[in-house]
């Protein structure tokens, strides 16, 4: 019998690239507090924002089918993901201040602003995903706050 491929190290798995990741995996939060650890490819707004969210929403449904754990919470959760990229705004409701409308994105700014990753690319995320209607999103002298703000990185340290 071949030998089975495993990662002998015993860290965290991407959960798109399972044994086959490569360096550090980060936690993602998706709606409905469903939260998935990816490898810095996957987890780059690039990737997760390919395609209005299609593409990683495709792949990470094709992931949870194969271990058996595409509940109905976290197939709500793809879905919401993909309909809050694919949608325009709408007008706001209420609006709060950004940095306590989005306490998630603030922590995920300040993981990206870590991993070495540009502004601007960051800042692209950050209206592809703060697209709830009950909320405005953050603007960008908000964001740059953020960024200036080492504290919010602590709990995230490597
Ligand atoms: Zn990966």
């Amino acid at each position: 019998m071949p030998p089975v491929p495993v990662t002998a190290s015993g860290r965290p798995w991407c959960a798109l690239c399972g044994s086959g990741t490569v360096g550090r995996v980060r936690s993602v939060e998706l709606p409905y507090g469903v939260v998935v650890r990816l490898c810095a490819p996957h987890a780059t707004p690039a990737f997760l924002t390919r395609d209005h969210g299609r593409v990683a929403a495709a792949a990470l449904e094709r992931a949870w089918i194969s271990v058996g754990c595409l509940d109905h919470r976290r197939r709500r959760s793809l879905e919401t993901y993909v309909r809050r990229l694919s949608q325009p705004r709408e007008p706001q409701q209420r609006r709060r201040p950004g940095s306590y409308a989005w306490p998630d994105v603030r922590q995920q700014v300040a993981q990206m602003r870590d991993r070495g990753e540009r502004f601007e690319s960051v800042m692209e995320w950050v209206r592809h995903v703060c697209t709830d209607e009950r909320t405005s999103p953050p603007s960008s002298r908000t964001v740059r706050r953020w960024w200036r703000d080492t504290a919010w990185s602590a709990p995230y340290a490597p």
